[in-house]
């Protein structure tokens, strides 16, 4: 059996599918997921503080559990906090310096559970979407918050960002407090990228561009488990379908560049040696 890990999936057992999700991937061959926890607004009311951040993370802790049950290899966390939430936070009446506050409190949780060995990496970004010059600002200082945590910790931040293919400004930062580009990782990526590691969106188009790119990446579905929005992206069986039309394709390289090289490289995980016997 060969390892195929989806880098970046959010399970839902609350409201979502959950676990039913993990079947449905590891029945189409799927072996390995990162789960990444849900932005702290659906799972509650807005956070207050970084404690109001345990209950999403634990949450997320419990679905990993179940995932590996299921999975022929296993599943790792990864925790913290949406860039969005600081536009929840200031309709609901915060400063963009008070949101960004409390958003430094929940990664600093997160980088907890990274201490302990509870978590695999983190997660942090800046808006997709047009913000305010304050917006902006306290935005980045929260990713660099998280960049600096990733190099205290000696852990991967996984990045939700604007669409680019140029993203060296985040990584020559994450560089100066001491984490490695390459520990970076650009989710919702396409198939090239200067500066972080993609995580490629799996569609066919970015699928090949990477491919065809001769370097790291990682593949994922950003599947969001939200029964309001079924089909909003893509579902948990097409990491494996995907990689199962690069066969077809000749990518057989490029396969084993996302599921075993850039996974050991990027986070130090063996997806070979985690697989059941
Ligand atoms: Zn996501």
């Amino acid at each position: 059996m060969e390892p195929i890990l989806d880098n970046h999936m959010h399970l839902d057992p609350e409201h979502g599918r959950g676990v039913e999700a993990v079947e449905e991937f590891s029945r189409l061959g799927g072996t390995h997921l990162l789960v990444v926890n849900k932005p702290s607004w659906h799972l509650g009311a807005l956070p207050e503080s970084g404690d109001d951040f345990e209950h999403v993370f634990e949450t997320t802790l419990d679905a990993v559990a179940a995932a590996t049950e299921v999975l022929e290899g296993r599943a790792w966390p990864v925790l913290g906090v949406h860039p969005g939430l600081v536009s929840q936070l200031v309709d609901d009446g915060r400063t963009p310096a008070e949101a960004g506050e409390i958003m430094r409190a929940g990664l600093d949780l997160a980088s907890e559970y990274v201490a302990n060995g509870r978590a695999l990496a983190l997660k942090s970004g800046r808006p997709h979407y047009e913000v305010s010059d304050e917006v902006w600002d306290a935005s980045n200082a929260v990713l660099d918050h998280a960049l600096s945590l990733g190099a205290e910790h000696d852990c991967v931040v996984q990045l939700h960002t604007e669409a680019s293919e140029d993203l060296t400004d985040v990584t020559e930062r994450g560089e100066e407090y001491g984490l490695p580009a390459h520990r970076v990782v650009k989710h919702y990526a396409g198939g090239r990228l200067r500066g972080p590691t993609p995580s490629v969106i799996s569609r066919k188009d970015e699928l090949e561009r990477a491919a065809e790119a001769d370097e790291p990446f990682l593949m994922e579905t950003d599947f969001i488990d939200d029964p309001d929005r079924p089909g909003a992206v893509l579902g948990p069986k097409t990491v494996p379908r995907r990689v199962r039309w690069l066969r077809e394709e000749g990518y057989e390289a490029a396969i084993r560049t996302a599921h075993v090289q850039t996974p050991e490289r990027v986070y130090g995980i063996d997806t070979v040696a985690t697989l059941d016997d």
